[in-house]
């Protein structure tokens, strides 16, 4: 089994790491790659290379970097579904979720594009008399991504294309658990013929991170994993002097009042809660019943979730596929465990299922648990697997309450017919993005990625305008010319 290169300065090389992780298919338990546990070594190589291909790559005019950009979403567009089958190879993921979240990925290549219009300053004469002011913006230097299992194709290409656009180089260090999908899509940053060193690829977990958070030439880390892992890392890189966004878990509340169009919400909601096997930090994991939409709420999703049909991602009829590993469905059953023994009810139980063909594989199928107590562990608790709480109030103002209680702050969504109750619940629900009678949702590239409390740590969010700047410094120029000054 071969073990999987890096790609440093623009070669394929070997790493000459002894430890490294065998990667497994979840739904077969079939033996897929080694993964090298890349040491400090193997990062100041990359940040080296990085450092030296920014000299030029910032010289490089904006509208020739993003050509690289323009020829990059043609061949992920022409790889689409060999890439979205490695994904659902590594991840479990079934292809049409892997597919969805490549074509994703592919449109923030394309607003990345778009992004010379974005590098202007602005200029304002006579600030004081004579003196005139200027703002540019400058790229930072080299940036790296420490990325998340959950969407090993987007992840990186929330930030990548971004970066170079803006001037920047990079070096992703992708998830352990799914590393794959990465080596493809560097086969094809490979072919879009960047300079040497732009773009780097360096596989590794802990040793790996810590030396990215470390080194002294990186200027910018977006990070995507847990809650702990990113305010970890958001605290030593920012005491390393870095530009840091950290996005870290989630636990997503949906609200549905009586008004609700019960069969949309409980499509939506069923489709939120047990798509990719509830492992997206947009998963809906508490689902809030208003007043009468209890009974009829709950009925239509323990029915909806008991249809799902659970097994390997490659099978056309599968919707839903297994957690990542062992180690994930164990935690996700104690979980599920510790729910009943705080009291809540077991509506469906997806624990131990048998999925004829695939015993080897790490399924769990749809759990509803009932009356959970808003203040136990479950509630509070990224679960990370496909369960979904059940919390019952009797009305807005005590739904709005238990999200704003919610240590979370990724995304809070409300189902309803009222525009009044959905203004209400903008204005006043404390998270970082709100939907309307639409689940918590991968986000668009058009708009900032945005989240707060225990769900993200720093100042700028991944996406819309807040990438170009995150990943610019802004330089002030002030000057005092004379009518004499030659
Ligand atoms: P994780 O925190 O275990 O790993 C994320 C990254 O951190 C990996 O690259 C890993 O190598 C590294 N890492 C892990 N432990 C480390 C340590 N002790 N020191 C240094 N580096 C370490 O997360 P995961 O299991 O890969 O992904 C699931 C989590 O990601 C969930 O909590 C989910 O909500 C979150 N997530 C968040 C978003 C978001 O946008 N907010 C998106 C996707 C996933």
């Amino acid at each position: 089994m071969n073990i999987l290169p890096n790609y440093i300065n623009n070669k394929w090389q070997k790493s000459p790491a002894t430890e490294n992780i065998e990667i497994t298919n979840p739904a077969t338990a079939e033996l897929l790659a080694k993964v090298p546990l890349s040491s400090k070594s193997e990062v100041n190589e990359a940040a080296e290379s990085a450092t030296k291909a920014f000299k030029s790559w910032r010289r490089t005019p904006a509208s020739q970097r993003v050509q690289f950009l323009f020829l990059l979403k043609y061949l992920l567009e022409e790889h689409l579904e060999d890439i979205a089958r490695t994904i659902t190879f590594e991840c479990g993921k079934t292809l049409v979720e892997s597919r969805i979240e490549m074509r994703r990925a592919i449109e923030n290549v394309e607003i990345a594009c778009g992004i010379p219009m974005m590098l202007g300053g602005n200029h304002h004469e006579d600030i004081v008399d004579g003196i005139d002011g200027t703002m540019i913006r400058q790229p930072l230097g080299v940036c790296a991504a420490i990325c998340s299992f959950s969407f090993p194709g987007m992840i990186p290409l929330w930030f990548l294309p971004y970066a170079l656009a803006c001037g920047n180089t990079y070096i992703v260090k992708p998830s352990e658990k799914v590393p794959l999908t990465m080596q493809k899509i560097f086969q094809l940053l490979e072919q879009t013929g960047l300079p040497e060193g732009v773009v780097n690829l360096v596989n590794g977990s802990k040793e790996t991170v810590d030396a990215i958070v470390e080194h002294p030439q990186i200027k910018a880390i977006s990070f995507v994993g847990s809650t702990s892992v990113a305010k970890y890392i958001y605290s030593w890189g920012a005491a390393n002097s870095k530009r840091m966004q950290c996005h870290g878990g989630a636990k997503n509340p949906i609200v549905i009042l009586p008004d609700a169009d019960i069969v949309n919400t409980t499509r939506i909601a069923a489709d939120s809660a047990f798509g990719c096997a509830g492992q997206t930090c947009l998963a809906a994991s508490i689902a809030i019943t208003v007043g009468e939409a209890q009974e009829t709420f709950t009925q239509a999703i323990v029915e909806a979730a008991n249809k799902r049909v659970v097994g390997n991602g490659l099978d056309d009829k599968v919707e839903m596929g297994p957690v990542i590993n062992a180690g994930s469905k164990t935690r996700i059953e104690g979980l599920i465990e510790k729910g009943t023994s705080s009291g809540a009810k077991l509506l469906l139980d997806g624990r131990n299922p048998l999925i004829p063909g695939y015993e080897q594989g790490n399924f769990i199928r749809p759990t509803i648990l009932e009356d959970v107590n808003p203040l136990s562990e479950i509630a509070n608790t990224e679960i990370f697997g496909p369960v979904l709480s059940l919390i019952h109030v009797n009305n807005i103002d005590e739904a709005i309450s238990l999200v704003n209680d919610n240590p979370f702050g990724k995304m809070a969504c409300l189902f309803t017919a009222s525009v009044a109750a959905a203004r209400k619940f903008r204005y006043e629900a404390e998270t970082g993005s709100i939907g309307i009678n639409i689940a918590p949702t991968e986000p668009t590239p058009f708009l900032p990625f945005s989240s707060c409390k225990k769900s993200f740590f720093g100042d700028l969010h991944g996406q819309g305008n807040q990438a170009v700047e995150f990943f610019t410094q802004t330089k002030t120029v002030l000057e005092r010319w004379s009518s004499k000054s030659k």
